[in-house]
């Protein structure tokens, strides 16, 4: 089934959904009428073939039906030509009171009768009266009837062959008549007529699959295959016809004959017709008609479901008569719907081919369209990964430049803090230089002392105290090679090697380097609550630069205190080691207190002091992984609390 073009495309996006319930409408609209029209025109042609065919078939049932006729009517032409010939008819019509030639003219057209399997034969004068006839010895016997009326006789007095079929006005049955002028020297003496009995035709054409039917010249069936249609008319008679009917009583009829019930519907030719028959009328069953035009019921609702019959005629040559075959519709009508069902099912098949093919279409370029959106989002996603991955690259490339600067940055800080470091150690030695001196210039008097006292006791000879001062100098000297390995130790430039390392040793290492400042300011120290076996994760050397530091400050903070004491205090704390330098001078100013880690703060005096050692010291602890904090101690004094990793607990990390 072909689709309109415009049918093929679905609804445009955006479109309103009424358009494509219009489209859809007006394609299921012209698919269902292309297949009714398929469904029509199959059916017609259809029926016009088998109408064809049917044709054909009925003109030659009708060449025989009306050679059986023929044959039956002229088989009997010959009789009344025979009985004028006959000297005793001629005799009996000249001498009509002539008994005994009645009687035996009587006989004979009863043996001549009976020979030939007519009806009746009988012979009457001009006036139409009959003098003889086969049945002249039966009840109904046709002598002394005059049938002076009868078209037949009247042909016959006209010197025409008389043909007329009819009711037999006394036999009360019907028959075809025949007659004849009987001559005598070219003079009409009489008019001899024979009856036939046409009613076997009606017998055979029984049989018949279709209806047989003959009608006169009035348009009245008198054979028929149809008991129920004999004598009834074809048409309405008009009142001329009816009138002759009446006066010739050829069927005996009261009134008109009613009809028999056929419509013709359609006209194929002139010979043919397709003709509807009101139904029971062609079953032979009888049904009251209406006198004018057929039964109501053939005009309403019956007129569609009655049978149609193809009608096909044909004149009886000699006579005004009509063969009509009347053949059944039904088969050929069934045969075109079957076409016709077979058309709309090739149709519907035809036109579910083409939607499936146009849904599969569609759905393909569905799938097509599916693809490529993927494929486009695909190539849209890998862009926008390449571009992304680009910037990722770039941030890491930029990222890896950063760290290698800071790294640099890192190299550079921590040589720096190595120097800073080391200028720590060698202000804290610069600070120490005075007491250095005085700590060292006490044994070099000793030694010269006890060197000079030595010489004097050898020249002596007291050789027992030349022993003792070589002792005292011995100690002496071990004394200043201690100091001075103290000073190397702690001047010394070393990175920074975290180990364990004992608490107590570091503060006593530095309490010695710091011992003459002490001592100087008359300032004594407390570690009594340092526990001899701590042990902290740290570089010794640099932990004593911080206590160096923190106890010059605390001696420095004292410098106008009466009392002047450092504590120091340590105690273990989980995997923390506290250790805690307290002193007991003035403080800290609470708005110096956020400031005092930063490099060069100091509120000494010029040259007095660098605003390093804090800054220093908290750095180096925090290179160990702990801190530096400092706070005013509720008791007066400042307080400096070191918080390092505790040795034992080497797996800790969290200072
Ligand atoms: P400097 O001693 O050269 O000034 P520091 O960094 O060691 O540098 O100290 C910075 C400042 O912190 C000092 O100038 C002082 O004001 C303050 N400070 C340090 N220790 C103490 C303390 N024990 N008591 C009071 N103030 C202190």
């Amino acid at each position: 089934m072909p689709i309109p073009p415009d049918m093929h495309g679905d609804t445009l996006p955006g479109a309103p959904p009424s358009m494509s319930l219009r489209r859809r409408l007006i394609t299921g609209g012209l698919s269902a009428l292309l297949i009714a029209t398929g469904v029509v025109l199959a059916y017609l042609w259809g029926e016009q073939t088998g109408v064809r065919a049917l044709r054909q078939t009925m003109a030659h049932r009708l060449d025989v039906y009306a050679v059986g006729l023929h044959s039956e009517l002229t088989r009997y032409d010959y009789l009344p030509g025979i009985l004028s010939l006959n000297k005793d008819v001629i005799a009996l019509l000249q001498s009509p009171d002539d008994t005994v030639m009645l009687d035996r003219v009587n006989r004979y057209l009863h043996t001549v009768n009976q020979k030939a399997g007519s009806s009746d034969i009988y012979v009457m004068n001009m006036e139409g009266l009959t003098l003889a006839a086969s049945n002249w010895n039966a009840a109904n016997s046709f002598v002394g009837k005059n049938f002076s009326y009868r078209p037949y006789f009247t042909d016959a007095v006209k010197g025409l062959p008389g043909r007329f079929y009819g009711i037999g006005t006394v036999s009360q049955a019907p028959g075809y008549y025949f007659s004849y002028g009987i001559y005598r020297d070219n003079l009409m003496l009489g008019v001899a007529a024979l009856k036939v009995d046409l009613d076997k035709l009606d017998d055979a054409w029984l049989r018949a699959d279709e209806r047989v039917v003959v009608v006169d010249e009035n348009g009245i069936v008198f054979l028929t295959s149809v008991p129920d249609w004999k004598f009834k008319a074809l048409a309405p008679l008009s009142a001329s016809t009816q009138a002759r009917l009446a006066l010739t009583r050829q069927y005996h009829l009261a009134g008109e004959p009613g009809p028999i019930g056929l419509n013709e519907v359609r006209v194929l030719a002139d010979d043919a017709s397709v003709v509807r028959v009101a139904q029971g009328t062609a079953q032979g069953h009888a049904r009251l008609q209406d006198p004018v035009g057929g039964s109501a019921s053939s005009k309403g609702a019956s007129a569609f479901i009655d049978p149609l019959y193809l009608a096909q005629s044909r004149p009886i040559p000699g006579t005004g008569w009509k063969l009509i075959v009347l053949s059944d519709m039904g088969p050929i009508r069934a045969r075109a719907r079957i076409s016709a069902i077979s058309v709309a099912f090739a149709l519907a098949f035809l036109g579910i081919s083409a939607l499936y093919i146009r849904q599969r279409r569609r759905a393909i370029a569905q799938n097509v369209a599916a693809k490529e959106a993927l494929q486009r989002a695909h190539d849209e996603l890998e862009r926008k990964v390449a571009l992304r991955t680009g910037d990722l690259s770039n941030a890491n490339l930029h990222l890896q430049t950063e760290i290698a600067e800071r790294k640099r940055a890192e190299v550079v800080l921590k040589a720096a803090m190595e120097e800073l470091v080391q200028a720590g150690k060698m202000a804290a030695l610069g600070q120490m230089s005075a007491g250095v001196t005085h700590e060292l210039n006490q044994p070099l008097a000793a030694l010269r002392t006890l060197s000079d006292n030595a010489i004097v006791l050898l020249q002596r000879g007291q050789t027992i105290e030349v022993e003792a001062n070589l002792e005292l100098i011995s100690d002496l000297i071990t004394r200043m090679g201690k100091i001075t390995g103290q000073l190397k130790k702690f001047a010394r430039k070393s990175p920074a090697e975290l180990r364990p390392t004992s608490v107590s040793t570091v503060i006593a290492d530095a309490v010695f380097l710091m011992g003459q400042r002490f001592r100087e300011a008359r300032a004594d120290l407390d570690t009594s609550d340092v526990p001899p076996d701590m042990h902290a994760y740290c570089d010794a050397n640099r932990l004593e630069q911080v206590f160096v530091n923190l106890f010059g400050n605390a001696l420095d903070s004292m410098a106008q205190s009466e009392l002047r004491r450092v504590t120091v205090s340590a105690r273990q704390d989980g995997p923390v080691v506290r250790i805690a330098v307290r002193d007991r001078g003035a403080g800290i100013a609470p708005e110096h207190l956020p400031r005092l880690f930063e490099p060069f703060f100091t509120t000494k005096e010029q040259g007095a002091g660098l605003g390093l050692g804090l800054a220093i010291s908290a750095g180096i602890v925090r290179e160990f992984g702990g801190s530096l904090k400092a706070r005013n101690h509720p008791d007066g004094g400042a307080e400096f609390v070191i918080q390092l990793r505790s040795a034992t607990i080497e797996e800790s990390t969290d200072a």
